[in-house]
Parts: C-alpha cells; sequence; structure tokens
C-alpha cells in the first residue's frame, strides 16, 4: 500500500505532518466551471471565488468576450452590481498571452467565446494556473452553449447554479426568452428572458399569457 506519509518523508528527507504528496515542488492547475440558467448567480459566485484569492494576495485576471459590452469595457458585472474589473478579448488564444505570472484565471461568460476556449483552458491549467469559468450551459431553446459541453467534460470541478422559477418556485435550470427573436445570441436581461424550471420551460407562451393575464 502507498504511504503518502513515508513518501513525504524519503522525499525531503525530513518528516513532514503534511498528507499529501509533494511531487518536487510542482504546482498543478485545473480548471472549475460554474454554469447554469441566467439570474442563477453565476458570475456572483465567480467574483466571490477571485475575491477570495486577491484575499490571498494571488495574482488575478479577469476576462470576458468582447462582444458582452452590456455594462462597460472593464467590468464583470453581476446582476446585484457587484463587480470587478476584466479584460475584453476576441479570441480564447489571447488568454494564453495575458495570463503570464497570473496564479488565477477568471473567465465570464464563457458560452460566448470560440471553441478553442476548452484546448486554451487546458494550457492554462498546465502552466499551473487555476482556471474559474463561468457560463451559460444552454441557449434559450434548451441546448448546449458554445464551448461550455466540452468545457464541462475536461474540467475537473463543476457547479451548477441555479434561479429559481417564477411561476412555480422550483429550481430553475433553464432561460426562456420573452420575445420573438430567432438570433441565438440576443442580449438581454429581465426584458427579455426568465428563468424557468423544466416543465414550465416547456409550457413556453401558455405561462406567458396567464403572467399577462393576472396583471391586468
Ligand atoms: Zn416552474
Amino acid at each position: 500500500m502507498f504511504d503518502y506519509f513515508t513518501f513525504a518523508e524519503s522525499e525531503n528527507n525530513k518528516v513532514s505532518m503534511f498528507l499529501e504528496p509533494h511531487f518536487k515542488g510542482q504546482r498543478s492547475g485545473w480548471i472549475e466551471v460554474i454554469c447554469g440558467s441566467m439570474f442563477s448567480g453565476k458570475t456572483e459566485e465567480l467574483i466571490r471565488r477571485l475575491k477570495r484569492s486577491k484575499i490571498a494576495n494571488q495574482r488575478v485576471e479577469i476576462f470576458k468576450p468582447g462582444i458582452d459590452k452590456r455594462y462597460g469595457e472593464e467590468k464583470v458585472v453581476s446582476h446585484d452590481s457587484n463587480y470587478i474589473l476584466s479584460t475584453p478579448i476576441e479570441h480564447s488564444s489571447r488568454l494564453l498571452q495575458l495570463s503570464e505570472g497570473v496564479d488565477v484565471v477568471g473567465v465570464d461568460e464563457a458560452q460566448f467565446f470560440d471553441e478553442e476556449l476548452p484546448e486554451n483552458c487546458q494550457r492554462l491549467a498546465l502552466r499551473g494556473i487555476r482556471v474559474i469559468v463561468a457560463g451559460l450551459d444552454m441557449d434559450y431553446r434548451g441546448l448546449p452553449f458554445g464551448p461550455m459541453p466540452n468545457l464541462l467534460a475536461v474540467s475537473e470541478y463543476i457547479t451548477k447554479v441555479h434561479a429559481i422559477c417564477p411561476h412555480c418556485g422550483n429550481l430553475a435550470t433553464h432561460s426562456y426568452r420573452l420575445v420573438q427573436e430567432e438570433a441565438t445570441i440576443l442580449l438581454g436581461e429581465k426584458d427579455r428572458y426568465e428563468p424557468r424550471c423544466r416543465t414550465c420551460y416547456h409550457m413556453g407562451n401558455i405561462l406567458d399569457l396567464r403572467t399577462r393575464g393576472s396583471e391586468g
């Protein structure tokens, strides 16, 4: 049986109280994904983790796709206006150029990035970087969104966060589009989308009519 304690002792030539094996000081990076529907708190959770890293004096860089200009050029903003400064980039390959000497890389709105995002996140992790990525797992049609399914497949840790369905109070996993618009990417907030559970999502605009009726 492999004994971590004995291993640490022989490797460092001294007795160690740590149970974790030390492979010659080389730190391994990893990928964390925070996913869910709109209004599920993905960005809040990303910001929370990044702020904890900053408190620990780790060097943190945050990136978002150039497409998302809803809140200004340099801020990652959650819907409750909690924000941290970020760098907009056009292609995920820029992550590699802009992450020299960084301990933690945050990526927001990952669903809008190119299909090379999973590969580039893995390259960052191989450099020993902790990569934290937040994004929508499904688009408004309920289909896997952009590079997210491949990213989920290659990540070490996945956190699926949920909104609350305003129609029934169950956990919401889907982003229902309230306006008639066919484009996959339609930026917007509560005026254009609402979170729904699976059942209410599939009831579609029947629920819209009821809502409008009850509001008079
Ligand atoms: Zn519901």
